[in-house]
């Protein structure tokens, strides 16, 4: 792979599983310093391992604001600056809204929305120095919401806002936003439903479709992160073909 991104420095949240790891690694891959944080550091030290470049693993609970902010201090002191920010850590605690229970809204509240403006803010002053981009791994739950999904669509749908409205802010300064939104891929996000019935829907729905690899959504990210200072990516809406 041509090294486009050799000499950036990039920050991926939630990088132990998923679309965040292949993300790291794709980014590392193209010549990217990556910093790459998440709660289980057992599985960085596996990213940090199979990486084509070097990987700093960082401890990071997007819900704590402190937290954000060490992740970015540490990154951007580590590798001299921070050129991109790809916030991707989230969770789906999907389920009817009526009974649900509310501390799972919560948790979604504080780790897809708040984690990710909470991270913005830590690395803002460093975009705007360096003409960095911010990429906001959302969802087509950003764009429509079905039964289910009120409070995981909510979220997504919110990161969709502050993007559009801090790419007003901050377009003229050569920072640039990209909101990716993912439909269905094969991870692990599913798996942490509680609802039984929900649970077994979303895993119906992922063996009767051939559906996106975290790697489709990775290549959708360098695409974006790749292109030159003056091509600004906005936004990229990516299905499996199988999924209406
Ligand atoms: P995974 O469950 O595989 O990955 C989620 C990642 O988020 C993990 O690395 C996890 O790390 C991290 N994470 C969760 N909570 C926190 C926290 N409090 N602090 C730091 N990191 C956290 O799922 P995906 O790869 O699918 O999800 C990644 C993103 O993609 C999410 O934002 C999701 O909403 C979005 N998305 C996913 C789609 C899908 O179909 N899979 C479709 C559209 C969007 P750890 O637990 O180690 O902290």
């Amino acid at each position: 792979m041509d090294r486009v991104l050799d000499g950036k420095v990039v920050l991926v949240t939630g990088a132990s599983s998923g679309i965040g790891e292949a993300t790291a690694l794709a980014l590392s891959a193209a010549g990217a310093k990556v910093a790459a944080g998440a709660r289980r550091t057992d599985r960085l030290a596996g990213l940090v391992e199979r990486a084509a470049g070097e990987v700093l693993a960082l401890e990071l609970d997007v819900t704590d604001e402190g937290s954000c902010r060490d992740a970015v201090s540490a990154a951007a002191g580590h590798f001299g600056g921070l050129d991109v920010l790809v916030n991707n850590a989230g969770i789906m605690l999907t389920g009817p809204i009526p009974g649900a229970d509310t501390s799972e809204w919560a948790r979604m509240v504080h780790t897809n929305l708040l984690g990710a403006m909470y991270t913005t803010h830590a690395a803002l002053p460093h975009l705007l120095e360096r003409g960095g981009t911010l990429v906001q791994i959302s969802s087509t739950s950003g764009r429509t919401a079905s039964a289910g999904g009120g409070v995981y669509a909510a979220t997504k749908f919110g990161v969709n806002g502050f993007s559009e409205a801090l790419r007003q802010e901050v377009t003229a300064q050569g920072v640039r936003v990209v909101v990716i939104e993912p439909g269905m891929v094969d991870t692990e996000l599913a798996d942490h439903i509680t609802d039984p019935v929900t649970r077994a829907a979303a895993r119906d729905m992922m063996k009767s479709i051939r559906t996106l690899r975290p790697e489709d959504v990775a290549n959708a990210v360098l695409y974006a992160v790749s292109q030159p200072g003056h091509v600004a990516v906005n936004e990229i809406l990516l299905r499996p073909t199988d999924q209406v």
